[in-house]
C-alpha cells in the first residue's frame, strides 16, 4: 500500500467517533450499520484508488446521513422465520397472487366501484361480492367492513340498540389485547346478559334469560382458547329454534372464518361458515385475514332482511373498506370456488398444508445454500410451528427449521443482524440459535436470505 493510500485512511475517522454525531432520531443499531457501511465503501475508494484526497469528517457524517434518509419506507416487506404461519405483527395472511393482480388493476386505474355497469346507474360497492358469497355459504347477503372488531359493532350495533344481548358466559372473549365482546356489546350501545357458567351453559339458561328486553342471542367462537373437561353448550340448530320462536336473531361471531374443512391436514374439527348458517345462525361474521387467506376485512354474512338494515346504518360510512380489500377479497373469494386451486394458490392455506417432509425438503435446500458462508454454522432441526391469530390454539404442525449459529455473533446479536438485513429477515432465537422455520419462507425469498447472511459474516 503507497504512504498516499495510507494517508488517506489513516484522515477516515473511526466508525465509534462518527457514530456520536449521527442525529439520535435514528435508532443506534441502524445508524451503526449506515455507519459501517458508508465507512466499508470509503476504504474500499480508497484502497482501489478512485478516492484521491483525505477525508472530511463533516462529508462522511452527511454521506451516512444521506444513507439513512434513503434508507426504505417505515412499513416494509419482511421475511418470517417464526413458523406461525397467521401472525399478527407480521401482517398476518400475505395474498395470493390473483389478489395481487385484481388489487393491482382496480388501484391503478379507475373501477366500478359503485356503478352497476349493466344499467349504468349507482351501484353498491357490497354487490361485488354477493354471487360469490352465495356460492360458497348459501348466504343471502353480505357486508364488508374494516375488520371483524368493527363487523361485531356493526352488527350488535344494529340489532340490538338500546336491548339485551345474551352471551354465554364460557365465551365472553378478549382477542388480541383490546377488543373484549362485553366491551363491545357496551360501545354498541347493548347490555350484555350474561347466561350459564364458564364451562357449562344450557338451552334453559338462554331460555331463563330471556324477555322484553331481549335483542339478540349471540354466539361467540372461543378461537383463542380452549375450556377443556366437563364442558357443554346447547346445539346451533337448538339456540336458532329458540332464537327464532322469540323472534330475535342468532349471531355468530366466528372469528377465522374457516370455508374449507381443514381435517384433511390433521387439523381438529372446526365449523365452516357454511355449517354454521345451515345449522340456523341468522348473520354470521369472521375475519377477511385468518384462515381465510385474504386481506384485513371483516366479512357479515346471513340473512337479508337484516343486512338491508346494516347498510342503513350511519356507522357503515366509518367502517367502510376500500377497493383495493374489496378487489383483493373478491379474488380470494374466488380461488375458494375449486378447493385444490384454494389450497394450492392461498399463501395461507398452503403453508398450513405444508406436511413435515416438504419442510424437511426445503430445509435441505436453504442448508445447502448457506453451507459455504464462512464461520456461520448451518443445521436443520425439527421443530413445530404455530397457525395463529387466535386460530387452533393448541395445534401444533410438524415442520423443520434451518438453525444458524456462529462463534462470532452470539444469537440476539445475529438475530438482530438478520432484522437489519436489506429484506429483513425475523428469526425465532431458540437453545442459543436462530431458527429459520421453513413453512412460513417462500422458496423464493431463500436467495434474499443467502445474500443478507454473505452480507453479513463478511
Ligand atoms: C380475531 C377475532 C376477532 C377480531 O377480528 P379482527 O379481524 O382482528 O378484527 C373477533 N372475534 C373473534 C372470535 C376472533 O377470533
Amino acid at each position: 500500500m503507497s504512504k498516499e493510500i495510507q494517508n488517506i485512511l489513516a484522515s477516515l475517522p473511526s466508525v465509534d467517533v462518527l457514530l456520536k454525531q449521527i442525529d439520535p432520531i435514528y435508532p443506534h443499531g441502524k445508524a451503526k450499520e449506515a455507519t459501517q457501511q458508508v465507512v466499508a465503501r470509503l476504504r474500499e475508494s480508497v484502497v482501489d484508488g478512485t478516492r484521491k484526497t483525505v477525508i472530511d469528517q463533516k462529508e462522511v457524517i452527511a454521506m451516512i446521513h444521506k444513507q439513512l434518509e434513503e434508507k426504505q419506507f417505515s412499513l416494509r416487506r419482511v421475511i418470517n422465520g417464526t413458523g406461525t404461519v397467521i401472525h399478527t405483527n407480521l401482517g398476518r395472511s400475505s395474498l395470493s397472487e390473483k389478489a395481487q393482480e385484481q388489487l393491482l388493476a382496480t388501484s391503478l386505474h379507475y373501477s366500478n366501484l359503485e356503478l352497476d355497469l349493466e344499467s349504468g346507474k349507482r351501484g353498491s360497492r357490497y354487490s361485488h361480492l354477493v354471487s360469490i358469497v352465495k356460492k360458497l355459504t348459501g348466504a343471502e347477503d353480505v357486508l364488508v367492513v374494516n375488520n371483524n372488531a368493527a363487523a361485531v359493532l356493526l352488527v350488535l350495533s344494529t340489532l340490538v340498540q338500546e336491548k339485551e344481548v345474551l352471551v354465554s358466559r364460557g365465551e365472553l372473549v378478549e382477542i388480541g389485547g383490546a377488543f373484549r365482546i362485553p366491551d363491545v356489546i357496551t360501545s354498541s350501545g347493548g347490555t350484555i346478559v350474561e347466561v350459564g357458567t364458564t364451562n357449562k351453559t344450557h338451552l334453559a339458561d338462554y331460555e331463563k334469560a330471556l324477555n322484553e328486553e331481549t335483542g339478540a342471542i349471540l354466539k361467540v367462537h372461543t378461537s383463542n382458547y380452549r375450556i377443556v373437561g366437563f364442558t357443554e353448550c346447547p346445539k346451533l340448530e337448538k339456540l336458532a329454534e329458540l332464537a327464532h320462536e322469540n323472534n330475535l336473531p342468532l349471531i355468530n361471531d366466528l372469528g377465522s372464518g374457516l370455508l374449507l374443512d381443514m381435517r384433511p391436514f390433521g387439523l381438529p374439527y372446526e365449523p365452516t361458515v357454511k355449517e354454521v348458517l345451515d345449522q340456523g345462525c341468522d348473520i354470521v361474521t369472521f375475519s377477511g385475514d385468518k384462515l381465510l387467506g385474504g386481506p384485513q376485512a371483516g366479512i357479515i354474512v346471513g340473512k337479508r332482511e337484516y343486512i338491508e338494515k346494516m347498510k342503513k346504518n350511519q356507522l357503515l360510512r366509518a367502517l367502510r373498506i376500500d377497493k383495493m380489500t374489496l378487489s383483493a377479497l373478491e379474488a380470494t373469494l374466488s380461488l375458494y370456488l375449486d378447493e385444490k386451486e384454494a389450497l394450492k394458490s392461498v399463501p395461507t392455506l398452503q403453508m398450513i398444508g405444508l406436511s413435515e417432509e416438504d419442510c424437511l425438503g426445503k430445509a435441505a435446500e436453504l442448508a445447502a445454500m448457506l453451507q459455504f458462508i464462512t464461520e456461520l454454522s448451518v443445521k436443520i432441526e425439527k421443530d413445530s410451528s404455530k397457525i395463529g391469530g387466535g386460530s387452533y390454539p393448541e395445534h401444533l404442525l410438524p415442520t423443520y427449521a434451518v438453525v444458524l449459529s456462529s462463534e462470532r455473533f452470539a444469537a440476539d446479536v445475529l438475530q438482530e443482524k438478520l432484522r437489519f438485513a436489506a429484506t429483513p429477515i425475523i428469526s425465532r432465537v431458540k437453545n442459543d440459535c436462530n431458527f429459520l422455520d421453513m413453512r412460513t419462507i417462500a422458496l423464493d425469498e431463500f436467495p434474499l436470505i443467502q445474500e443478507s447472511l454473505q452480507e453479513i459474516f463478511k
